[in-house]
């Protein structure tokens, strides 16, 4: 990775927008960047505090932190605008210049029985579109980028709970290629039915996701199964503004008509340890982040589905369109 936190970017708006006190936020991975940050903020004699919360993503707002703090503006790094907010907020994507090039030859090997392809990227990759088509282009392959469709922020934008973009290209493409990491390229894999190949900076490799779409298919059918039979539910609610999956009224409702007994928890991050001490309930629907109970699965105790999953153990929805939908 070759990070360019924009801070020239940083200097020009907040000369232009003034404010006198911000909550700057910051991906785990490069919270290790504050003090450098900080200076930069501080010589233009702005107040800086971190948010020292967990932000997954664009979605992890701390307008409630922003609010109970009384800054002016948030400074959220490494994502693009997610949800539309009523707090002010400067969104910093960070750009990774790493030089792309030398990963993109290894992967024409891997996609030489795919002439059309998806294309999507990580948001850091953003400002090599362009050289990016024009190397598979080059190399023979006809190239679609994938659509911008609701909480992606532009063309091509892949974000781990949005892959309605790569859906609409389906019939146009033999295969997709994501540029980014894992947990992009899973939940692609997940959610379109044609081969997904990661183009992962990150790591160095070019990998086909072959394999990781039947495997999360057969633990989530196991896991809406064991949701059913439970008798006492809970329902969790987050309180970040981003993570509001699904309506929590509908689906109390909806349990509570299956006969179950039903309480309903807010948390602002779900954790294993936190859903433990709810020892008399047997099994969760989580309508945070669809990937808490997706890709983490493993490290609750007890069986944690999403809001989609548990339409489909209410006989909302059909175990084949969930599949369809990559449960998400
Ligand atoms: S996948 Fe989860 S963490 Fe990422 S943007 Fe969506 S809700 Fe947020």
């Amino acid at each position: 990775m070759v990070l360019n936190f924009e801070m020239d970017k940083v200097k020009t708006e907040l000369e232009r927008i003034r404010p006198k006190r911000v909550l700057v936020q910051l991906p785990e991975g490069i919270k290790q960047k504050a003090l450098d940050i900080q200076g930069v903020i501080e010589d233009l004699g702005i107040e800086v505090i971190f948010s020292g919360e967990t932000c997954w993503g664009a979605c992890s707002i701390a307008t409630y932190e922003a609010k109970s703090l009384g800054v002016d503006l948030i400074v959220h790094f490494g994502h693009a605008q997610f949800i539309k907010s009523d707090f002010p907020i400067l969104y910093i994507e960070v750009r990774d210049e790493l030089d792309l090039i030398p990963i993109l030859k290894r992967s024409l090997e891997k996609i030489k029985d795919y002439k059309n392809i998806g294309l999507s990227y990580s948001i850091q990759h953003r400002h090599d579109l362009d050289m990016i088509v024009k190397f598979y282009k080059d190399n023979g392959h006809v190239v679609t980028v994938t659509d911008k469709k609701g909480y992606a922020a532009f063309s091509g934008h892949v974000i781990g709970c949005e892959f309605g973009g790569l859906k609409t290209i389906q019939n146009q493409v033999d295969a997709y290629i994501i540029i980014g990491n894992r947990f992009h390229s899973m939940g692609a894999a997940l959610a379109v039915e044609k081969p997904v190949f990661l183009v992962d900076v990150y790591n160095d490799q070019v990998t086909e996701m072959k394999g990781v779409r039947d495997k999360i298919i057969r633990q989530r059918i196991v896991s809406i199964e064991k949701f059913k039979d439970a008798k006492k539910v809970g329902v969790i609610m987050e309180v970040k503004p981003g993570q509001k999956f699904g309506s929590p009224k509908f689906i109390v409702d909806k349990l509570k008509k299956a006969g179950k007994e039903v309480i309903v928890i807010t948390m602002d991050e779900i954790t294993p340890d936190k859903i433990m001490n709810f020892y008399d309930i047997e099994a969760f629907v989580e309508l945070a982040c669809p990937r808490i109970a997706i890709d983490d699965f493993a490290k609750y105790t007890k069986t944690i589905i999403t809001y989609k999953e548990a339409l489909v153990a209410t006989g909302d929805r059909s175990m084949d369109e969930a599949i369809k939908n990559g449960f998400i």
